[in-house]
Formats: structure tokens, C-alpha cells, sequence
């Protein structure tokens, strides 16, 4: 599942728990799940915001020859292509995997 989802599948368990005592019955230890599951969602929230704000732009340089031909006046430099060559496109993709990360709903219980 995704970050969002993990998100709202923690706050979800948190709310199950606080109306649904027979799920558990150690009030004690509902608690501590409760606490810990609303943490982690504001966490997972921090993180979704930073990842976002740390998305890279294409390398422009002043001498259009040296720009990445995906930044905004492209290159000059025919021969670059049309792909991107300074890692951007790359590294924005690393964070958009991040942000949909699979992962077991149990792992989070
Ligand atoms: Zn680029």
C-alpha cells in the first residue's frame, strides 16, 4: 500500500480500538497501540511533505550548451538528446517509489 493509505489505515486501527474494547482488552496496552499508531501517521505525514519539497529541477547553467536538455531553455548541445542528463529525472523517480511503497498492513500493527 501506499504512504496515504498507510496513513489512513493507522489512524483507522487507532479509532477501531478506542470505540471497540473487545479487541483488546488491556486497556493499558490500547493505549500504547493508540499513541504509537497516531505517531506513526504523523510521521509518515512529515515524511510525505519533506519528500515532496526535495524533488530536484532539471540543471540549467547560464552557457545553454551545459543545461539538461529537460531544463526549462533545453540544451544546445544537439548531441545531449532530449533525455534528462543530470540525475533529476532519476532521483524524482526514486522519491515518487518511495511514496508508493508497498508494504504489509500487518508490519504496521
Ligand atoms: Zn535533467
Amino acid at each position: 500500500m501506499d504512504l496515504k493509505t498507510l496513513v489512513s489505515d493507522s489512524r483507522g486501527i487507532a479509532e477501531v480500538l478506542s470505540k471497540d474494547s473487545s479487541v483488546v482488552t488491556h486497556s493499558a496496552y490500547v493505549a500504547s497501540a493508540q499513541a504509537y499508531l497516531r505517531k506513526c501517521a504523523d510521521q509518515i505525514e512529515k515524511l510525505q511533505a519533506v519528500l515532496v519539497k526535495s524533488k530536484r529541477a532539471h540543471y540549467y547553467c547560464e552557457d545553454p550548451w551545459y543545461s539538461c536538455p529537460k531544463a526549462l531553455d533545453g540544451c544546445l548541445d544537439e548531441s545531449a538528446g532530449k533525455d534528462c542528463n543530470c540525475g533529476a529525472d532519476e532521483f524524482n523517480a526514486e522519491i515518487d517509489a518511495a511514496m508508493e511503497t508497498q508494504a504489509a498492513s500487518a508490519a504496521v500493527i
